[in-house]
């Protein structure tokens, strides 16, 4: 079976939304991408680094998940890093109120030995020069690199470096605004263009609440989001979608474009569950069951048959 390497923060997060807040709690791009990736299966395994204030649980839950933690560092006497962040009442933007890296600043990581022939390589949001790291100790050439990442590294002193690991990546899923902020482009689809010059053949665009869209040479495909009654957090879903996406992918082990729209969808459809809680909370309790039967409302949702003249 196909391997999943995941790289990303394992946080502490401080989150505000129009419907409430709350204190420090579990968050994390890695965590994200961990719990969702999990729906599939598959032997997975995180790279990151904690600090000692990081809580033994947190780590059981993600082993309970049959998440492979050994290569998350905790380092003694460390802070975990911190995001707070708060949601504007549309609840699709959101400002950064404070990042501290902590032990992440200095942080050297090491992939496990058995996964440094995994096939899929999900590159979650932190330190582009970590992400370049990871990607140097693979043994063996991965059949799909994926990267997610964000604005904060889109801005000095880390730029030049993001630019260093988009250029060695297959696939980069980022939202609208830091598409249009790393292409200097408005147009989404002219966006897509600039960014694929930078390495990576295919581009996914996160539209929160309005879908996500699939960029290859001339190709486009695009999956709506779910209509959802109660959205209560969105902290986490672009992180869920790339688990769910790179899950899939190694899965299936089929990494054409035609299966990348499949992977979509169920990228789609567990950020679908991600938001309707506070946190990682509802990713945490999720079952097969209710996953299908969302697979089956989104199937619903864009089918339809029209004759064309
Ligand atoms: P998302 O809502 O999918 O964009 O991801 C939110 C998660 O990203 C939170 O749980 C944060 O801990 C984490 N996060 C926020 N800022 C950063 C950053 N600069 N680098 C890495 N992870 C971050």
């Amino acid at each position: 079976m196909s391997k999943l390497l995941i790289v990303g923060t394992v946080a502490f997060d401080a989150i505000q939304t129009p419907f409430g807040k709350t204190d420090k709690i579990l968050g994390g791009a890695a965590t994200y991408i961990g719990l969702s990736a999990s729906n599939f299966n598959i032997p997975s395994a995180i790279v990151s680094v904690v600090g000692e204030d990081f809580p033994e649980e947190y780590l059981k839950m993600l082993k309970d998940k049959n998440i492979d933690t050994s290569a998350i560092e905790v380092v003694k006497g460390g802070k975990t890093f911190f995001w707070s962040g708060r949601y504007h009442n549309d609840l699709n933007s959101r400002d950064s109120l404070d990042t501290q890296l902590n032990v992440l600043a200095d942080f050297n990581p090491v992939v496990p030995e058995n996964y440094k022939d995994a096939e899929i390589v999900m590159l979650g949001n932190l330190h582009p020069l970590v992400q370049l790291s990871v990607l140097e100790q693979m043994t063996t050439k991965p059949k799909l690199v994926v990267l997610d990442t964000m604005n904060f590294w889109m801005e000095e002193p880390f730029m030049n470096d993001l630019k260093k690991i988009i250029a060695k990546v297959d696939v980069i899923t980022i939202n609208d605004e830091e598409a249009r902020q790393l292409s200097g482009e408005y147009s989404l689809v002219k966006a897509a263009r600039v960014i694929e010059e930078m390495g990576p053949k295919y581009i996914v665009i996160k539209k929160g609440e309005h879908g996500a869209l699939l960029f290859h040479e001339d190709q486009i495909f695009f999956a709506p989001a779910l209509p959802l009654e109660e959205v209560f957090d969105p902290t986490g879903a672009g992180d869920t979608f790339a688990g769910g996406f790179s899950g899939y992918l190694t899965k299936s082990q089929d990494i054409s474009f035609e299966n990348m729209k499949i992977a979509i969808i169920h990228g789609s459809n567990l950020a679908s569950f991600c938001v309707e809680k506070f946190g990682t909370e509802r990713m945490e309790n999720l079952d097969k069951a209710e996953v299908q039967k969302r697979l089956q409302e989104f199937k619903e949702l864009t089918q339809f048959e029209i004759e064309l003249a």
